[in-house]
């Protein structure tokens, strides 16, 4: 049985078709799987009862199962659900500052293999259809408080969004439109480990905000900590971001995730400056969040101060993210999908 929140528009647009109905009818299902986030066909009340029967014939509604809920002090949430296959994710709500920003995991683990992230220590399971995205955003909405409303969006959870290109693209198209889910465009961010051609592709296809984890500035220690880095290299990604195609007023985000005693001296704050002359970009410093069996530590607040500072007096909008949500390991780079933690990581 197909689940009628993996149809994009154009995509349910056939599927109507193929039962001989009229286009509007499209519309009208489409309102109410995205819209109005409806739990079942028979909850369709504006289409008939016979043609409502011939839907559940063929088709359902179905959600993720929310497994575990964490609350952390700070007001953050981080649940882990189970997939129709078993396989289980991460996804986190963050309150900020006249925010409520929803962290939408774009695959079950991660291919990547980054060596100071928990996600990519735990290896790849699969990609996430376009249902098991939007599930997030709908299963988060039942974990939140009287009067909350989530205001944003970053596909920062687990796995790299643009090596799941095909489903990610198909779930922005429905997050952000307005007979969809009704997100802003400008709400809505993507972060990529730097796979090039789909930075390219994405400037093309979508105009939501791009962030970039690039956490260092040689090559060899790049290479060392983000393996991706020995295919695109620093040089390709920073001209990739010199040609990504901004609209107003928008800039990209450039990750930096601080670890000490690596790519947290002076030398690295100055060459970070060079390296980001000509790009249009914000940048955020994330000093280290620890996970169990992790070969990295985090450096003293001083250094991160120094670094801060050398970057903001080069006159970069520079800030030290505060890892939220930090006592139940939901801060970055450490969301695995599983219920318990074991002793050591690989
Ligand atoms: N795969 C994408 C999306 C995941 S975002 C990407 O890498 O951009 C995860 C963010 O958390 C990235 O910016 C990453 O650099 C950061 N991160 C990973 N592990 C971390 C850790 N242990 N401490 C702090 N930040 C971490
Ligand atoms: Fe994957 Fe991003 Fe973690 Fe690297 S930092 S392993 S790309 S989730």
């Amino acid at each position: 049985m197909k689940n009628l929140r993996d149809f994009t528009y154009p995509e349910l647009l056939l599927e109507v078709e193929a039962l001989g109905e009229r286009p509007y009818r499209a519309a009208q299902i489409y309102g109410w799987v995205f819209h109005r986030d409806a739990a079942s066909i028979d909850s369709m009340t504006d289409i008939s009862r016979e043609l409502r029967e011939r839907l559940k014939h063929e088709y359902r509604i179905s959600g993720i199962d929310v497994l575990d809920v964490k609350r952390s002090e700070d007001g953050t949430r981080k649940f882990l659900s189970s997939l129709e296959d078993g396989a289980r994710m991460e996804s986190v709500i963050i309150p900020e500052e006249g925010r409520l920003t929803l962290c939408v995991s774009s695959q079950a683990g991660c291919a990547l293999g980054c060596l100071f992230c928990m996600t990519g220590a735990a290896g790849f399971t699969r990609d996430l259809s376009l249902s098991e995205m939007a599930g997030q955003v709908f299963a988060a909405r039942g974990l939140l408080n009287e009067g909350e409303r989530i205001t944003n969006i970053v596909l920062m959870g687990m796995g790299e969004p643009l090596n799941n290109y095909g489903n990610v693209i198909r779930f922005l198209s429905v997050l952000t439109d307005g007979k969809g889910m009704g997100f802003s465009h400008n709400k809505v961010t993507v972060s990529t480990a730097g796979l090039v051609p789909g930075i390219k592709k994405l400037g093309h296809d979508t105009n939501v905000n791009l962030a970039v984890s690039l956490n260092a500035t040689t090559d060899e220690v790049r290479s060392r900590i983000m393996p991706i880095n020995r295919r695109y290299p620093i040089a390709e990604l920073i001209s990739a971001l010199k040609g990504y195609p901004l609209k107003n007023k928008k800039y990209i985000t450039i990750e930096y995730v601080l670890i000490k005693g690596l790519n947290d001296t002076a030398d690295d704050a100055k060459r970070l400056i060079r390296l980001l002359r000509g790009v249009t970009c914000k940048i955020n410093l994330i000093p280290f969040n620890l996970f169990p069996g992790a070969a990295f530590e985090r450096p003293d607040a001083e250094k991160v101060d120094a670094f801060h500072g050398i970057v903001y007096d080069a006159g970069y909008t520079v800030i030290v993210r505060a890892s939220k949500g930090a006592d139940i390991d939901a801060a970055c780079g450490q969301l695995r999908g599983r219920r318990a933690v074991p002793d050591r990581v690989k």
